[in-house]
């Protein structure tokens, strides 16, 4: 039914998340009936960001320098800390605009089940960073679910003795929810009223 060209469109499209067949390929579509205002300036800017886009070698986060502007910034809080688990979660905190401090992404959470250990989301290097760099304040701002509460636990354990402050963002994030889907008066209710853990 489709050419090549078509069908491979269709098929990555289709992948991305919350995306399938079907709009799948109504996207492919629209992309390829507005090819000049929507496909080129597209191709465009996927090509600029694959070039320009690095990951920061300090937090995690995606900027276009290799330390990112929020771990660069003289404005922020250097003393304070705060992990989540995706960049998803910083950038939603973010939005929020009630957190002053730097941040460190995990790139997950601790799971038995898919077998995510420790070194796998660079646990033993933040809680280096944190021993070294003098931060007075951690702010475990994980999801709570399970697991998001197992790894929160964890990292808790590994600074215990410290002379650190360590807190989690206060009830009112529904369980099983995600720090990304929840709307920004939530989360910064949730980040001013964060309590120690
Ligand atoms: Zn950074």
């Amino acid at each position: 039914m489709f050419g090549q060209e078509i069908q491979q469109l269709i098929f990555l499209l289709s992948r991305f998340p919350g995306l399938g067949p079907r709009s799948g390929r109504r996207l492919a579509l629209h992309l390829l009936k507005k090819k000049e205002t929507t496909l080129l300036p597209l191709i465009h800017t996927l090509q600029r960001a694959a070039e320009a886009v690095k990951v920061c070698s300090e937090c995690g986060n995606l900027d276009t320098s290799p330390v990112c502007s929020i771990c660069t910034s003289t404005k922020r809080d250097s003393k304070v800390l705060c992990v989540v688990e995706e960049i998803s979660d910083l950038w939603a905190l973010e939005r929020s605009g009630e957190y002053h401090g730097r941040y460190f992404v995990l790139g997950g959470k601790l799971s038995a089940i898919s077998g995510v250990k420790p070194e796998d989301l660079k646990i033993p290097f933040l809680v280096n960073k944190i021993k070294t760099s003098g931060i007075t304040e951690v702010v475990l701002a994980l999801n709570p679910t399970l697991e998001g509460q197992t790894t929160l636990y964890y990292i808790r354990e590994c600074l215990e003795n410290l002379p650190l402050k360590i807190t989690g963002l206060a009830h009112g994030v529904p369980m099983g929810g995600e720090l990304d889907y929840l709307d920004d008066a939530t989360l910064t209710t949730a980040m001013m009223r964060r309590q120690v853990v």
